[in-house]
């Protein structure tokens, strides 16, 4: 890693991420978790969470991008790696060099890979509910199946779905469930890997079924849930900066750019290095801070690589600030940005360093 100059930074916890990972597997001991790494790890770094995961035996992953997979590749010539996305024509024998197992989306896709002699695992995505990426039509599923299992070089590897509402609706879930185990049912050679189940499936259902082999597990791997339900999982990423500058108001003076905040009375304020620009978007103006175990609330408009603290006479220049991590959870950052946790940590900017600890 570059060296490190401005007081800024996303901490990592590699410890939390494995504990996560025992979390879920003690929860499923029959079942494979397949690590997801995409949008580089959700911000927490696809390589760096790839080679601690390796270490400590587990030997694949799944991403999105043919990119990200050809990253791990790069970086490791011996795990499994499953893309998830969508793969286009003219990249088959990038992921055949590269050892790169496909997702099949598509019925156009899976004829133009019928006609060649790619050597590739390949996984079916059957679309039960959600309408993003996948089969829907039962017969058609079943006849790409017979096709894929009888060709010559490719290897039908795995079949699986995606939940819309693994963490809400239970209804439209168990409808997608459904849908699942009725094609699969007349699947007569079952692929050896059968995976439903993204976190939320993991935590709350995937116990019940007999007749899936592995876990697509994202963001309850970084300490995340999006369910109400009490977990014993352990957020991974803080973010953390420090007081650089403290300055003293008389009332009446503005802070920051369109001169959004006006102080009442006599006031010390503190500026932090972190911006919008790290990925501390404007919809955090109003969230709290920790500075040495306080909540302090954020004043005036974030600028691109700063922003503003209303403080008391116990802050000092040097001191840490804790943007989320400890007293201030993720989830209460992506309730005030009115968005998700995935968004929060994946919008945190490669010029945030991660620092693991
Ligand atoms: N599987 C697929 C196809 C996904 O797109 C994702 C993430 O969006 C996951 C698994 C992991 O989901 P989660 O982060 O909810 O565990």
């Amino acid at each position: 890693m570059s060296k490190i100059y401005r007081p800024t930074w996303a901490e990592i916890n590699l410890n939390h991420i494995e504990h996560n990972f025992n979390y879920v597997a003690n929860l499923n001991p029959n079942k494979q978790i397949i690590p997801v790494v995409k949008a580089d790890a959700y911000g927490h770094g696809a390589l760096e969470v790839m080679n601690f995961l390796y270490q400590k035996g587990i030997n694949m992953f799944a991403v999105s991008l043919l990119e990200e997979a050809i990253k791990l590749r790069n970086n490791n010539k011996k795990i499994k790696i499953l893309m998830l996305g969508p793969i286009l024509e003219d990249q088959f024998s990038v992921a055949q060099k590269n050892k790169i197992d496909i997702t099949l989306y598509d019925t156009n896709i899976v004829q133009t890979l019928l006609k060649t002699n790619h050597k590739l695992n390949v996984h079916l995505k059957i679309d039960t509910g959600m309408n993003r990426y996948g089969i829907k039509d039962k017969k058609e599923i079943l006849e790409i199946i017979d096709q894929l299992q009888t060709h010559k070089t490719l290897n039908l590897e795995g079949v699986f779905t995606h939940f819309a509402t693994a963490n809400d609706d239970k209804k439209i879930y168990d409808l997608q469930v459904e849908r699942f185990k009725d094609i699969l049912n007349d699947i007569k050679v079952k692929p050896k890997m059968i995976h439903i189940s993204n976190s939320s499936s993991a935590i709350k259902y995937e116990k019940y079924y007999d007749f899936t082999t592995h876990i697509r597990l994202g963001i309850s791997l970084y300490g995340l849930s999006l369910d109400k339900t009490k977990t014993n999982l352990k957020p991974a990423m803080s973010l953390k900066s420090k007081v650089v500058q403290i300055k003293q108001l008389k009332a009446g003076e503005v802070v920051g750019y369109g001169a959004t905040y006006t102080s009442v009375t006599k006031e010390r304020i503190a500026v932090i290095p972190i911006g919008y620009a790290d990925g501390w978007i404007r919809k955090n103006r109003h969230n709290d801070v920790q500075i040495n175990h306080k909540r302090y609330q954020i004043i005036g408009l974030i600028c691109m690589d700063a922003l503003f603290v209303s403080i008391d006479s116990k802050v000092q220049i040097g001191d840490e600030v804790t943007l989320f991590g400890d007293l201030i959870s993720i989830d209460e950052v992506a309730e005030k940005q009115q968005t998700n946790l995935y968004e929060v940590c994946t919008n945190i900017s490669k010029r945030v360093p991660r620092i693991y600890i």
